[in-house]
């Protein structure tokens, strides 16, 4: 896409219109939310919108409502999963500094036992 030089969009997109399978949790007409193929914890969820969207550096105001969907949809997958209660992560990464892998939005949903500390300190 002309508007974002140097990205271009990612498996994410197949996974959203059922070009590629995945355990599929949720889809509505903002987001899309499914089972992690490498999971880190004994729940791990990506919660992406609908729209590719390369990075959160590239969010826009008019992607609001898709962000926040995000968020309700985490929660309720998170109860669907019953590890509310006990609570869980959410985690966005954003381009090579924060270790950002696949160059579409996505909120990773991880739970199921603690998570540990957020960061490996550096210092
Ligand atoms: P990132 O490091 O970009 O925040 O996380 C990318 C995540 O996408 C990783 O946890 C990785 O396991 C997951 N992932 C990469 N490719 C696929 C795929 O084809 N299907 C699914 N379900 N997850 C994927």
């Amino acid at each position: 896409m002309s508007d974002y030089p140097g990205y271009e969009e990612t498996i994410f997109s197949k996974i959203i219109s059922g070009e590629i399978p995945s355990t599929l949790l949720h889809q509505d007409d903002l987001v899309t939310a499914f089972r992690d193929i490498n999971p880190a914890m004994p729940t791990h969820v990506l919660i992406v919108p609908n729209k590719w969207i390369p990075t959160i550096d590239h969010v826009e105001t008019e992607d609001e409502p898709a962000l926040g969907r995000m968020i309700t949809v985490a929660r309720k997958i998170a109860r669907d999963e019953g590890i509310a209660e006990d609570g869980y992560r959410l985690i966005i990464n954003c381009k090579e500094h924060g270790h950002q892998e696949v160059m579409h939005i996505h909120m990773h949903l991880l739970g199921g036992d603690r998570v540990g500390p957020m960061l490996i300190r550096k210092k």
